[in-house]
């Protein structure tokens, strides 16, 4: 499959075709079932393109974001419209946990800290946060099964064990989306995205990743004159 909003857009298409219906964490489908889930670990701008294409498939699906990215700033009036904007469309949002933000390695400060940061996306968008994701979790965490009560851990064995679970990770799909689709093998499928590597055209990791360090110059360059008086006669 390839990294594209078009090749995304026929997954979405097979998955209707195939009778899998879209479900949130925590609902509980009649007959084939998919959860859609995106961690959003680089550019909320991505998300929101996909968010669309969903919203145009009338699918909802669960972007979980990072409010200790040194990628993007939840608290930022940029950022904000984007969640706002996803969360608009029809879809959840929920916390992707770093864990790693913290030197803690017992269940309960991790707990706590899950809690402290749903809090925090919940009091600055003002909308219910119930599911986590963690962001590149250690084998000590996902040997866990966090049990967090009112809030979902997209890890814990029900979407794992009950559900086939494919991802992109590292822009790869370690099994083929298509396939497992159409094998109708699977009652319940759990499918995570990231955003981060779907463009309207095909184009290698290097490019992608080469396009996003040079745009960062830019975002840079333009955040810096809203801040500086006459940048440009300064460089
Ligand atoms: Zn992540």
């Amino acid at each position: 499959m390839e990294f594209t909003y078009n090749a995304y857009k026929e997954l979405l298409i097979l998955l209707k075709e195939n009778n899998y219906h879209d479900i949130i964490y925590g609902e509980k489908g009649n007959g084939k079932t998919v959860i859609l889930r995106h961690d959003v670990d680089y550019s909320l701008e991505k998300a929101l393109d996909i968010a669309i294409i969903e919203n145009e498939m009338d699918m909802k699906s669960t972007y979980f974001i990072l409010i200790s990215s040194d990628f993007y700033n939840v608290f930022s009036k940029k950022s904000i419209e984007f969640i706002q904007r996803i969360k608009g469309l029809g879809h959840e949002v929920g916390l992707h946990f770093d864990e790693k933000k913290y030197n803690i390695n017992n269940i309960d400060d991790i707990k706590k800290e899950i809690f402290t940061e749903i809090k925090i996306i919940s009091q600055l968008f003002n909308f219910k946060v119930n599911t986590v994701s963690m962001h590149r979790p250690s084998q000590f965490l996902l040997n866990e099964n966090l049990d967090l009560g009112n809030v979902i851990n997209s890890y814990s064995q029900a979407y794992f064990k009950e559900m086939k679970y494919i991802s992109d990770s590292r822009m790869n799909w370690r099994e083929n989306p298509v396939e497992n689709i159409i094998s109708n093998n699977y009652k319940n499928l759990h499918i995570l995205t990231h955003p981060f590597w779907y463009a309207n055209e095909s184009e290698t990791m290097e490019h992608k990743i080469e396009m996003f360090i040079n745009g960062a110059k830019n975002e840079r360059y333009e955040t810096l004159k809203n801040n500086i008086t006459d940048l440009e006669k300064i460089i």
